[in-house]
């Protein structure tokens, strides 16, 4: 061979154990990237497009890419040019495989004519609630841009009087077939009728209320439930209020992100809620009851006496709903923090120090008493 042919494997930045997904998923990417149509007159691409795709049509073979694994590029040679014959059959497989979707290359997926009902588009929109409504549900009123049908056309977006005929560039399928040469040879490419647009209709006369467009953008309020236990950045589907279809098509759906906004007092995460709650150096040494703050309202507890800074408590069932079961729900996690006074009169301070002695004494502060015992 007068040219040193690449390795398979390396052609298509695969490991040798890369398994039939990560091969298909490799000669994608390289296929979109050199394809032909994207580079009608570059010659180095057609090579590496060339290159790729008889890499691919055997390692995505079985029986071929086991014999490459044994043999090496000696498996498929001894035919009449030598090297693998990838100009074969087996390509139309690879095209219907892996271009079907990529480019529509003709066969494999069915398109939607332009007379079939289509269904209309879904609609995005956002809407902000605060944590506890997430936690437990709202109601929410929310503006949304919607397409209406004109009614002076119906929705044809021919003028009152007039009918939209039929395509004659497309016959009213709203598609052209192209027939090309390619190196694989014939190859059918369908685009959009560039006539009609794809809608398979052309407009003499157009509706003035829509411009020919067949419909009118209309804001419309729309309330929406939300249920309890809802995530920052989860959507609620509204089936049926997204723009209308077309050709008796229904209505696309209306998808709805939910964010979430932060609370002071509260941090979630799934169904659980933490919190932190100061307590005092006393009420950690000594025990005490406390009110803990929960979205269901305060919670009383019961401190232990020498509990200490970072003791997390578990309240049960007071976290947030699970969104599919309504009657289960996560818990609630306070976190204790002993809070070091950062302020203090000589009264408060005397006193400290007193205790400290008591307890064994490491301050070197002028306590009284020991002011006297070391210096009276
Ligand atoms: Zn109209
Ligand atoms: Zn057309």
């Amino acid at each position: 061979m007068a040219e040193q042919k690449r390795d398979y494997y390396e052609v298509l930045g695969v490991s040798r154990d890369a398994d039939a997904e990560t091969i298909k998923k490799a000669y994608r990417e390289l296929a979109k990237k050199y394809h032909p149509d994207m580079h009608p007159d570059d010659p180095d691409a057609a090579d590496k497009f060339k290159e790729a795709s008889e890499a691919y049509a055997v390692l995505s073979d079985t029986d071929k890419r086991a014999q490459y694994d044994r043999y090496g590029f000696s498996a498929f040679e001894g035919g009449a040019g030598g090297g693998f014959d990838f100009n074969s059959a087996n390509m139309n497989d690879i095209f219907g495989d892996i271009f079907g979707d990529l480019f529509g290359f003709g066969g494999g997926r069915s398109r939607a004519r332009a007379d079939q009902p289509m269904r209309g588009d879904n609609l995005r929109t956002g809407v902000r609630i605060s944590f506890k409504d997430a936690v437990f549900g709202c109601t929410k009123e929310i503006d949304v841009n919607q397409k209406e049908e004109c009614p002076h056309c119906h929705g044809t977006g021919a003028k009152e009087g007039t009918s939209p005929q039929t395509c004659p560039k497309c016959g009213g399928s709203g598609q052209v077939v192209r027939t090309q040469q390619s190196m694989f040879g014939m190859v059918q490419n369908i685009t959009t009728c560039p006539d009609c647009g794809g809608t398979g209709k052309i407009i003499r006369e157009k509706c003035p209320h829509c411009y020919g467009t067949g419909y009118n953008q209309t804001r419309k309020k729309i309330e929406i439930q939300i249920p309890a236990g809802i995530d920052n950045g989860q959507s609620i589907r509204l089936r049926g209020k997204g723009d209308p279809g077309t050709n008796g098509g229904g209505r696309g759906d209306l998808l709805v992100e939910v964010a979430v906004t932060s609370d002071p007092k509260f941090q979630r995460e799934d169904t659980n809620i933490f919190s932190e709650v100061p307590i005092s150096f006393a009420q950690a040494a000594l025990g005490d009851t406390i009110q803990i703050e929960t979205v269901d309202g305060p919670v009383e507890y019961q401190i232990r006496p020498g509990t200490q800074t970072g003791t997390r408590i578990r309240l049960k069932e007071h976290g947030v709903p699970y969104l599919r079961n309504r009657n289960m729900r996560g818990d609630h996690y306070a976190t204790l923090d002993v809070q070091v006074p950062t302020k203090m009169n000589e009264e408060q301070k005397e006193a400290l120090r007193h205790f400290d002695e008591t307890m064994g004494g490491h301050t070197s502060g002028p306590a009284k008493g020991r002011k006297h015992h070391l210096f009276g």
